[in-house]
Formats: C-alpha cells, structure tokens, sequence
C-alpha cells in the first residue's frame, strides 16, 4: 500500500438516530487492495441525507455526506495510479451487466443502490469527515473522477447534483419550448441555469424572495410565488396551448397539480423531488388519458454524463461560484445542517468541511 502521511484517528460526524449528529473522534479508516483513502476538503449537505436523519430512513449509526471532493491519500495494492489526485467521488456507480444496465436505468440497478463510500458503521457517504474510503469497484468502475487542482472546492462538491440535473434534462422533451421549474433551491436554480443556457424559456416558482431574485439572474424569465394567483400566472405564460414541460424540484402537490393543469396536451412533467417510496400525489388522471401528458421520474446520477458534468463544471459562463454559500467546520455540522433545513438571508447551498478556511474561494 502506498500513502502519503495519514494520522489514526479523525474528526466524523456521526448520525445515531434523533435530529441531531454527533461530532467524534474515530480511527481513520483502514483500505484494502483496489482501495482509496480519500482525505475530504469539503462535502456537500444533500436533501436526501438530511431526509434520512429526520425520517429516520437509514439505519443509525452512520455517517452521511455523499457530495465530497477531496485528495488520495493512500491507495492499496492496484489502486496506485489514483495516488495524490484531486478527485471528486461518487458514492454509487452502476454494475454496467445487469437487465437494467442494459437498458440504460443506471440508478435502478441493484449494485448501483450498493453505496461504495464510507467513513466508518455501515457505508452511508462517509464526506462528513476528515477521511473516506472508497471501495475497489467505485474506483475501478469510473466513480473517482479527477479534478484540476485550481477548481475550487465550493464548485467541485457540485459534482453529483448536477449530474442529477442532467440527467434529469435528458428527460426533457426533445423540442425546446417553454419550461416551468418548481422549487429554486440549489438544485432548482441549477436546472434553471442549465435549461435557459440550453435554450428553453424558463418559468420559475419559488416562495423566498432571495431565490426569486437568483433564479432571474440564472436565466428565468419570469418567476412566481406559490402562493400569489400561481395559476392565473401559469396560465398567462402557458398561453395558448400550455408549456411543454415541467420539472418538479419540490415536493408540494399544490405546485405540482397547479402546473400539470397548464401543461400542453402531451407534455411532460418530471418528478425530481420525490425521493422516497410511498409518497402519493393526486393527480387528475384525465390529463393523462385524455390529454396524454406524461409524467415521469429522473433520479440520482448517470454514469453515462460524467464526463460532460465534468465539462460543464469547469465551464465558467455558468455561474457555479454562486451556489454554495456557506461552509461550516466539522464540528458546526448541526448549525449546518439547521441552515440547510431552514434557508435563511440568501443562503443555497451549505457544505461542510475539516478546514473551512484552507478553501479557495469560489
Ligand atoms: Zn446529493
Ligand atoms: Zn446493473
């Protein structure tokens, strides 16, 4: 095994069940052949693990954090050449031979639900600590992806979400027309970035006014209050036959019904927020039957887009620099994820890190 010089024990954040997570001392962990230790520079606070700490979806105790950039500090026998990159790592790849595989449904397959990333307990993430080992078949099977030393860190932890984002648009009708997104938080911002420069007219709904504000800035032409006359608005934009698509990053059912309603006959929307079993949502079948709008789901990342996320990331006519807005000290993580819970004066996306002030900024 090769290693730069890595100390025994370590700073995690531990999640052991109840709305908070407690800051500890562990042993860093141990890698084995075809495995990397990943010293983490900074991880990003995803929806879905602050879900699985207040629903209690996971089984504690764990430590979360899946959106993580990082060095290689040590690598086992097989492994070497991943030896003192910068890398940014995903925490699922998919087995590329299964049924599902095949036909291109990454995220649906089982190795790929298997999370190869993990701080210690059972893998769960593991980027909410100093250090993280990722397994032989992550690194083996495209999941460590390299990264320039100058991308700074704050853009780098965008890395999966907008993976997700693009595979999310790939779900989009083929022609560009006009879009209504639902939700401006992070990841709704950053499909409106993403969807305007690729040329739809974006529509956006969003209650706090900070976000309101970015989502014009990002490339919405117009943005709307949940609450203000939603359908009345929608209904001017969507003139006269209906808008030809709708991402829902958002789990409120009075969007989501308020938007289907104006969606052209044979439309799509895509369902983005949704990101547990048994959620149900009452729709008005009719749209479906009678006026054959679709609705379909994107989840999680594609392996098939790493290389362009990659492109894209480093594409500065994006305004990436603007999305994480706050990064917290190991042990802030609760403050941290209060804030992530709760957005406040601006704030997007909040991120986590051993040394907040090493970071470059973005
Ligand atoms: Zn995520
Ligand atoms: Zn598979």
């Amino acid at each position: 095994m090769k290693e730069i010089s890595v100390p025994a024990e370590m700073t995690a954040c531990v999640w052991r069940g109840g709305t908070r997570v407690e800051v500890e001392t562990i042993p860093v962990p141990e890698i084995n052949e075809g495995e990397l230790l990943v010293q983490v520079e900074a991880c990003g606070l995803c929806p879905t693990d602050i879900k699985k700490i207040d629903m209690g979806l996971t089984k504690p105790p764990v430590i979360l954090g899946h959106e993580m950039v990082g060095k290689v500090v040590a690598a086992g026998p097989n492994a070497e050449k991943f030896l003192g990159k910068r890398v940014v790592v995903y925490h699922h790849v998919p087995c590329r031979s299964c049924r599902l595989c095949e036909l291109g449904r990454y995220s649906q397959c089982e190795g790929y639900k298997k999370t190869g990333t993990s701080a210690g307990f059972s893998p769960a993430g593991g980027g909410w600590a100093e250090y993280v080992n990722v397994a032989s078949w992550i690194a083996s099977g495209g999941g460590v992806v390299e990264i320039p030393e100058l991308l700074p860190a704050k853009i780098a932890i965008l890395m999966e979400p907008l993976n997700t984002c693009l595979k999310c648009m790939s779900a989009l009708p083929e022609s560009k027309g006009t879009l209504v997104v639902l939700g401006q938080g992070p990841v709704g911002l950053m499909l409106t970035a993403l969807t305007s420069r690729d040329g739809w007219k974006v529509f956006a709904v969003e209650p706090l006014p900070e976000r309101q504000e970015k989502s014009l800035t990002f490339g919405a032409q117009g943005v709307f209050h949940p609450k203000e006359d939603l359908a009345g608005r929608l209904q001017d934009v969507a003139a006269p036959l209906g808008y030809d698509a709708v991402i829902a990053a958002t789990e409120s059912e009075e969007a989501i019904n308020g938007s289907f309603l104006f969606l052209r006959p044979g439309g799509t929307m895509i369902l983005f927020a949704h990101t547990r079993l048994g959620q149900e949502l009452k729709i008005d079948a009719g749209q479906i039957g009678m006026a054959e709008k679709q609705i379909v789901g994107s989840y999680s990342s594609s392996i098939e887009l790493n290389s362009l996320t990659r492109e894209i990331l480093l594409d500065n006519r994006f305004p990436w620099g603007e999305f994480v807005t706050h990064v917290f000290p190991l042990n802030e993580i609760n403050s941290a994820l209060a804030l992530a819970r709760r957005p406040q004066g601006g704030s997007l996306k909040v991120a986590v890190a051993p040394n907040p002030e090493a970071l470059k900024d973005a």
